[in-house]
């Protein structure tokens, strides 16, 4: 079980910090959170398991604002998100850069998230099916790939997939790709123990409710305590 929290452009290098110093993460689960760039070196410095959000696909070059695996690397970063829906819908990613950022990053050495999932309407017309099959039949098959379904209509709305679409989804995207699968989307405290004990889900990737630490806390707990059963 792994759960990885996406702090997205939330804490910066001294918040991040203390974030880290007082997080005591449980037993018997894999936990990684996910800084700003700016923030990556603070929370190594805590012991914790930390990856970038964004990670480019060439080694260096002429790409103002992007950042490259073997920069990560340098600084000890162990992984990477790749392809979240704010990347796709605020800054064009599309399932070709999202394949490509993941590739470069695995070859490189780095663990990688990538993030599929369907958008509000998609899923009303029935083409959920559909999207997930084009979104990771492109990713590479690694054994360091790890795929988060994240439906979009989910994702900081407050709107959770029931434990029944979330493991349809994921048990879809297993027959696509061989690969651990999170969720993420509104996960919190009170819905985390239902989402978890689906059998396709080996995770969760969290976004708002891992900036704070009693609800990141809580999340992780739930984790550990599923796992050990
Ligand atoms: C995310 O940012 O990956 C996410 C799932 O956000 P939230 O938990 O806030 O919906």
């Amino acid at each position: 079980m792994l759960i990885a929290g996406n702090w997205k452009m939330y804490k910066g290098p001294s918040e991040a910090l203390a974030f880290c110093r007082a997080f005591v993460p449980p037993e018997g689960v894999e936990i990684v959170v996910c800084p700003p760039f700016s923030a990556l070196r603070e929370a190594m410095a805590t012991g914790l398991t930390v990856f970038a959000q964004n990670v480019h696909w060439e080694r260096e070059g002429a790409f103002t604002g992007e950042v490259s695996a073997e920069m990560l690397l340098e600084l000890g970063v162990a992984g990477s998100i790749v392809g979240h829906s704010e990347r796709r819908r605020y800054f064009g990613e599309t399932d070709e850069t999202t394949a490509r950022r993941a590739k470069r990053a695995l070859d490189a050495g780095l663990a990688v998230v990538a993030c599929v999932g369907e958008l509000e309407e998609e899923r009303e017309r029935g083409e959920t099916p559909a999207v997930l099959h084009r979104q990771v039949s492109v990713l590479p098959r690694h054994e360091r790939l790890v795929v988060a379904y994240e439906p979009v209509w989910a994702i900081g709305t407050g709107k959770t997939a029931t434990p029944e679409i979330a493991q349809q989804a994921h048990g879809l995207i297993k027959t696509i790709l061989d690969a651990p699968v999170l969720y993420g989307g509104s996960v919190k405290p009170e819905n985390a123990e239902e989402l978890l004990v689906q059998r396709d889900v080996d995770g969760a990737l969290v976004g708002g409710a891992s900036l704070d630490i009693d609800s990141f806390t809580a999340i992780c707990e739930t984790a550990a305590r599923l796992s050990r059963s």
